[in-house]
């Protein structure tokens, strides 16, 4: 790390001890959203991490904001699902936003004042991302936009949406026909109807958003150019993937050091229980395995940053650290004994919270495709 890189992750670390840890088990027995915690980071400017200087953010890079996530998760995993889509739309609308959309939402999104969304999926389509059937058609000034979108983190607290549509349904292939629309709240008949009831990842709301004849005024679509939306959403769910891969390492890491604490107390057969091997040998792997997920999602982070192709990185460091965490929270429980089931124990949150990482921001077996896809073109053997 980087002199400037320990003192955020440091900054980080000391807030979550501090404000994060203590409040978590509660918060998310009760499914309570964390209003004074986000009001805080908003204070201390973390909704302005990834958002560059010019526009009032702290302009981190990626590699620092994955450190950041790792921290975060490590208190609780929620909080990084209330600052990842907000910093996949900044990434949208940095990247590919007009001048006048750069300095319309990124400044009010780095105080914290605009949250942002991201919505791709709907109740019948997720993977198949071009089955989509919201449709937006330009009237006027406007766009009108009906449809239903499902499993929209933050939507409920978001103000913009950066919304994937389809502006020609009869495009072909379909991406080309798909447009990114950044939908604000404040116009009538776009609205988050209900609330998801989850296993885990509690206290951020997961909701469905319906729009129903909801006009979008045309400055609001993403760019210039209708049709580029597939594009831009692929490039900015990258910076998803990141998040979610720092999100295993975090909660993997927390799962590792209560396992290790709690086997040098636990008694069985007259000795702490870290004085078998069988324990030994989990505890070696578990904290083998999250470092290597660690070193991954460092290397796909640095990718982003270097603005190379990185849809195989992320989707390695994506897989492999969310399988990890998912390993590595059953292990803990196994340490923890009886105890790992019980709710009073923080294993049991982060038994639950683990599984989402293997299917949100593209599942698992979508990651194994994409990875395939992109060594398959990089060794492609000619004649
Ligand atoms: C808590 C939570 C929060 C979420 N937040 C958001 C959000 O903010 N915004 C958003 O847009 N979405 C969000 N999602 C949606 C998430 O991205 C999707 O759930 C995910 O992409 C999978 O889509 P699906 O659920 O429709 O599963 P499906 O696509 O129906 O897949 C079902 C199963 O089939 C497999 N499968 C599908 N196609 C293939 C294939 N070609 N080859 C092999 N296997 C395949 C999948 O891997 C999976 O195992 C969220 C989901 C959850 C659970």
């Amino acid at each position: 790390m980087t002199t400037e890189q320990r003192e955020i992750v440091g900054m980080v670390g000391d807030f979550v001890e501090r404000e994060i840890l203590p409040v978590a088990h509660d918060l998310d027995h009760d499914d309570t959203y964390p209003e004074k915690i986000v009001a805080q980071m908003k204070q201390l400017g973390f909704f302005g991490f990834a958002i560059p200087e010019a526009y009032g953010g702290t302009g981190l890079d990626y590699a620092t904001y994955a450190m950041v996530c790792e921290e975060i998760a490590r208190g609780w995993m929620s909080i990084t699902g209330i600052i990842n889509t907000h910093f996949i739309v900044s990434f949208l609308i940095e990247n590919f936003g007009t001048d006048e959309q750069k300095q319309r939402f990124l400044p009010r999104m780095a105080t914290g004042e605009f949250h942002g969304g991201f919505s791709m999926s709907e109740p019948n389509c997720g993977s198949d991302v071009q089955a989509i059937q919201t449709r937006a058609i330009r009237d006027n000034g406007d766009y009108v936009i009906n449809g239903t979108k499902m499993w929209a983190t933050n939507g409920e607290h978001s103000t913009v949406v950066a919304t994937l549509v389809k502006t020609d349904p009869d495009a072909s292939p379909p991406h080309r026909g798909m447009s990114c629309i950044l939908a604000e709240k404040q116009y009538p008949g776009f609205t988050s109807s209900r609330r998801i009831e989850k296993l885990g990842y509690k206290g951020v709301e997961t909701t469905e958003l319906v729009f129903e004849n909801n006009r979008q005024p045309a400055a609001n679509l993403l760019g210039e150019v209708e049709g580029q939306g597939f594009k831009q959403m692929m490039a900015a769910i990258e910076v998803g993937r990141v998040n979610v891969a720092a999100r295993g390492v975090g909660v993997a890491q927390r799962a590792f050091e209560l396992s290790i604490a709690y086997a040098q107390q636990r008694q069985a057969f007259g000795v702490p229980i870290a004085q078998h091997e069988a324990i030994q040998f989990k505890l070696a792997d578990m904290a083998t395995k999250i470092q290597a997920a660690r070193l991954l999602t460092n290397y796909a982070a640095r990718k982003k940053d270097a603005g190379e192709r990185a849809d195989v990185e992320c989707g390695m460091a994506k897989l492999f650290a969310s399988e990890t965490c998912f390993e590595v929270v059953s292990e803990a429980m196994r340490v923890h004994g009886g105890y790992g089931f019980s709710k009073e124990y923080d294993v049991e949150r982060l038994y639950r919270d683990a599984p989402l990482l293997i299917i949100g921001e593209g599942t698992n077996e979508i990651q194994r495709l994409i990875i395939a896809k992109g060594l398959l073109e990089r060794y492609r053997v000619s004649g």
